[in-house]
């Protein structure tokens, strides 16, 4: 038992130094920090290419015997040194609290090859032996003062993050409405995946077969990069089916406006004080006042976006007021831009006028899943649809 632990010990602490050859190079990689971007295989070759350097080093001097030494002398230094030791970005051996005792206690300088070579018995059997007992008394100190730590590099959860927060950026916003993102109901399972990773912004707009030539131009239209905002928003190609996802929303809430008691109109063209046509989702009018809504389903990008959105539509249709209070016969109207995000996002402020509009929570929520169920369908017949499709030069 005694024998095989050693043996262990002696691998360990060969394996160790071979990954770090020589003592500079140790130093100097600990000191950059350097940060691996090599792939995995360039990385396997370089470990190949240090232990041959390593081997190669000992010359004509007894192999089993050098190889030890260098073990040897890598592993001391490595024990005094105080910090952390690096061996591939996001795997590191961490130096524990007994790690700190052993510093202090090996205190002073490490033993150079030379010095350890002059301190050593002339005899060939004795010198390997003490070599042996020095290298295994290290490596079981190293080992006990160390910790292998794996972790996801910074820069990899900085991406990851952001990705998510753009995603649910306003999902945090009305819960009541986004608890699909726990509970599929309302979606098919694959909708809800598919849902899901829309969320996550890791559909994959760029792995499937047939993706324009230079790989990142949108495979439909050619025009843009092919993102998802792109496919979910603006892409010609899946036009068509983005009216279908914006009347869908539309008829929820009209229907919605009926049962509470407004009188509903939807499509309705007015005129502007300038004289052009606008074109409005829908008028709802209740005792001589009225709303002008106007629907927008938009990618999420941050907070501010609904309020943008309300402005945004404000400034276009106010000037159709005139019109539509002599049209009804109003006193008042307010118009009102609401957005509802592409993936399935209901703002805050969107629940806030529903509430306004005496309309019931279940409304916000039968509409976030309306408006994901319309995105998933422009994602999936965006990726897999045919050539021909509904493609539409705009
Ligand atoms: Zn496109």
């Amino acid at each position: 038992m005694v024998a095989v632990t050693k043996w262990v010990l002696l691998f360990a602490g060969i394996a160790l130094a071979s990954a770090f050859p020589a003592a500079e190079d140790f130093e100097a990689r600990s000191s950059q920090n350097v940060v691996a971007t090599e792939d995995s295989a360039s990385l396997l070759e370089e470990g190949v290419e240090r232990a041959y350097r390593f081997l190669q080093s000992c010359g004509d001097k007894d192999m089993s015997l050098c190889v030890k030494m260098r073990a040897l002398t890598f592993v001391d230094r490595a024990l005094r040194r105080p910090g952390d030791v690096d061996i591939v970005d996001g795997v590191s051996l961490v130096r524990t609290q007994d790690g700190m005792d052993v510093s202090r206690e090996l205190n002073g300088r490490a033993l150079s090859e030379a010095e350890l070579d002059a301190s050593l018995p002339k005899n060939a059997d004795e010198r390997d032996a003490q070599v042996e007992t020095l290298l295994v008394d290290r490596v079981a100190k190293f080992l006990q003062s160390h910790t292998l730590q794996l972790k996801v590099p910074d820069y990899a959860i900085t991406e990851v993050r952001k990705t998510l927060d753009e995603g649910v950026i306003l999902n945090k916003e009305f819960p009541p409405a986004n608890s699909w993102i726990r509970n599929h109901k309302g979606l098919t399972l694959l909708e809800w995946i598919d849902a899901l990773k829309m969320v996550g912004y890791v559909a994959p707009v760029r792995a499937v077969p047939g993706r324009s030539r230079d790989g990142t131009r949108c495979r439909r239209c050619l025009s843009e990069i092919q993102t998802l905002p792109h496919i979910l928003g603006f892409c010609p190609y899946s036009e068509a089916l983005r009216n279908i996802r914006h009347h869908a929303v539309r008829s929820i809430l009209a229907e919605t406006l009926k049962e509470v008691g407004f009188t509903v109109h939807q499509e309705v063209q007015g005129l502007a004080t300038q004289g052009s046509v606008r074109r409005i989702d829908i008028v709802a009018i209740k005792n001589n006042a009225a709303y002008i809504l106007r629907l927008t389903i938009r990618f999420e990008t941050h907070a501010d976006q609904p309020h943008e959105v309300d402005s945004e539509k404000k400034r276009i249709y106010e000037p159709t007021i005139t019109f539509y209070k002599d049209k009804y016969s109003l006193s008042h109207i307010d118009v009102i831009g609401l957005m509802v995000g592409a993936r399935g996002t209901i703002p805050s402020f969107f629940a806030n006028k529903c509430k306004n509009l005496s309309l019931t929570h279940s409304i916000v929520k039968e509409i976030a899943i309306s408006a994901l169920k319309g995105s998933v369908q422009i994602l999936r017949n965006h990726l897999y649809g045919s050539d021909n499709g509904n493609f539409k030069l705009s």
